[in-house]
């Protein structure tokens, strides 16, 4: 079965495929998402990988028609993710199990930045990258460059194992940020978020963005990362 919902996520457009065993963070996921998420020890991690082309321009990231396109990029992304979770559900439930797709973009609790539950955490279970110092999911081979949704089920599909985190000596995303958002501090899942991410710093930021040039979407953080940037000296902004 796990085969099967694979193949027509890629047929679909999804790029990468992971199936996590959510056991081992399901007091965590309730949490923060809700009790009713406990009904769901599975999750289906699909990830959609961002076109370079648009990411290797961010640095210039106060030109309007650099974030404005890399918006558009991140918004077709989060709608074909959306589509492709829908279906998947959908097959799952033809099994007669049950399914729960949480959206690419969800936010709800706006002041923590916080969806139901974030699609990192599946990302990382189901082995499909590390939590690096940017906070981001980093994936071996497309590094950050990658939006992810979520389907929670409780169909009984066998799941991959996490990874080791890659990160190393690398500070390059704690450096590039404009306000010091990363503390660079590696990632450690007994520790708050808080502890690696001034989360309040990069939100304040968007918003003076937002306010100035219509478009607060930053993505240095992402455009930085040496995993997916063929770019060995990369332009600085
Ligand atoms: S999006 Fe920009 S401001 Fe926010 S954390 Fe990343 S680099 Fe910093
Ligand atoms: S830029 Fe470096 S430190 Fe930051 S997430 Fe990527 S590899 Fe890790």
């Amino acid at each position: 079965m796990k085969i099967e919902l694979e193949r027509t996520a890629k047929e679909l457009g999804a790029d990468l495929f992971g199936v996590a065993d959510l056991t081992v963070a399901q007091d965590f996921i309730c949490k923060q998402g809700g009790e009713h998420l406990r009904k769901f020890p599975r999750a289906i991690s699909i990830g959609i990988r961002l076109l370079d082309a648009v990411v290797d321009e961010l640095y210039r990231h106060e030109d309007p028609a650099v974030i404005f396109t890399y918006r558009g990029l991140y918004n077709s992304a989060n709608s074909r993710l959306d589509n492709i979770a829908l279906v998947l559900a959908k097959r799952i439930q033809e099994r007669g199990y049950r399914a729960y797709p949480i959206p690419a973009s969800q936010t709800i609790n706006v002041d923590k930045n916080i969806a139901a539950i974030s699609h990192k955490l599946p990302a990382n279970l189901s082995g499909l990258g590390w939590i690096g110092k940017s906070c981001l999911l980093v994936t071996p081979k497309f590094g950050p460059r990658v939006r992810f949704a979520t389907v929670l089920t409780d169909e009984p599909l066998e799941t991959g194992s996490p990874i080791d985190a890659k990160c190393n000596d690398c500070r390059e995303c704690v450096d590039i940020c404009p306000v010091k958002a990363f503390t660079g501090v590696p990632f450690d899942p007994t520790e708050p978020r808080e502890a690696r991410f001034k989360a309040h710093l990069c939100r304040s930021y968007t918003k003076r963005r937002e306010e100035k040039l219509g478009e607060g979407i930053c993505g240095l953080c992402v455009y930085i990362c040496p995993y997916g940037r063929s770019d060995k000296n990369p332009p600085q902004p």
